[in-house]
């Protein structure tokens, strides 16, 4: 029933443009070009940018609702990928509808309707997640899901695609302070801790307090909250129920010149061997599930410690977005330490998938 819905809401006409749209090459834009024309808000780099995103923008939506129609073992039917299948039509439908931007009224106008655009897709991720849970709730039990290679790699090129996209809408900052994002995201993640557990571990970090270099402070923001939610959560459940105090988790922030390195350790008793090539896939959590067929995705944004199983593989698809990487050593019985690699922006050209 919910697969017609498609063709009853969209016309002909906006599913034959898609497909057309989608054939078209994408362009991407180097890190560092993004970077200047950022800093440089003028009335021609604005106006330049807006027509730019006018042409790219279908394209690369075009190109994730075809995707999202193609999936394997009939993931592209369950009503979440559905609803967010709509998401992606609604927005090719906003962008393609908007006449040719002529002066700084027509790129004002633009601008709020990409911001729009970006509020409607907010909740993608768990959207999909919901999408998948669906999937692997009617499927054959005897299919591991370490075997469904195909879903996690459409998953990574589909959200790493969507940080291209909102990349674009969004920006850098030149002076970012990693020990500043890193303080917020901390004081986010235990502010969640708190709530759920009524208790939260302290969180140290050291660095130095005035380096600032040129990122996106939403994407480190997202990262270091992903991984000191993981090490609250870890540290919490093995200490909660003892006399001991619970051991804070370090953050060190280093400055090389390649890369800007985080690393976050904590004492929460680390993750098992046979664990440790699970936790990067978008299937994988040791907590229960917080989502269910009756939660309303398109306005729930419950925030919980843990359950998706998409914090890790989500924030490095961020690190790697800017050429950086993320790795898990995990001493199990002891701790694990999460290193963040920010590759200081180069000239490396953005990743289109
Ligand atoms: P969420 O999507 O809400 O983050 P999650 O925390 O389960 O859910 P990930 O952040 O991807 O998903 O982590 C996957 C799993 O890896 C966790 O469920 C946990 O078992 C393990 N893990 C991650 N970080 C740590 C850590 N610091 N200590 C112990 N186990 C960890
Ligand atoms: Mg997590």
């Amino acid at each position: 029933m919910a697969a017609k819905k498609a063709c009853e809401s969209f016309s002909k006409g906006l599913i034959e443009d898609v497909h057309r749209w989608g054939c078209l090459k994408q362009t991407g834009v180097s890190l560092r070009y993004m970077m200047e024309f950022g800093s440089k808000p003028t009335i021609k780099n604005l106006l330049i940018s807006a027509q730019f995103l006018h042409k790219e923008l279908p394209i690369r939506i075009a190109r994730r609702a075809i995707e999202l129609e193609r999936l394997p073992y009939g993931l592209s039917q369950k009503p979440a990928v559905l609803k967010v299948r709509d998401w992606y039509l609604d927005s090719f439908r906003d962008v393609r509808s908007f006449p040719e931007i002529k002066n700084m009224n027509d790129e004002k106008e633009f601008t709020e309707m990409i911001k729009a655009i970006k509020v409607r897709h907010n909740n993608v991720v768990p959207a999909m997640a919901l999408g998948v849970q669906q999937l692997k709730k009617g499927m054959d039990p005897k299919i591991v899901y370490e075997d469904l290679d195909d879903i996690q790699q459409f998953l990574d090129r589909f959200y790493m695609s969507r940080i291209g996209i909102r990349m674009l809408i969004g920006y850098i900052h030149t002076k970012m302070s990693p020990m500043e994002v890193a303080r917020t995201a901390s004081e986010d993640a235990r502010a969640i801790c708190y709530r759920e557990y009524g208790s939260a571990p302290d969180v140290q970090i050291y660095g130095d307090p005035d380096f600032t270099f040129p990122y996106v402070p939403a994407h480190l923001h997202l990262m270091v909250f992903e991984l000191v939610k993981n090490s609250l959560r870890a540290v919490q459940e093995r200490f909660m129920d003892s006399d001991k105090v619970a051991p804070p988790i370090r953050i060190i922030v280093a400055d090389g010149e390649e890369d800007v390195t985080i690393k976050v350790s904590d004492e929460g008793g680390g993750i098992p061997r046979s664990g440790l090539p699970k936790i990067f896939t978008y299937l994988y959590s040791t907590a229960r599930n917080p989502l269910d067929e009756h939660s309303d995705i398109g306005t729930a944004n419950a925030v919980t410690m843990a359950g998706y199983g998409y914090g890790l593989p989500i924030s490095r698809l961020y690190a790697r977005y800017f050429g950086g990487d993320l790795q898990i050593i995990s001493m199990e019985g002891y701790g694990t330490d999460a290193y963040l690699h920010l590759s200081r922006l180069g000239d490396s050209q953005e990743p289109l998938p």
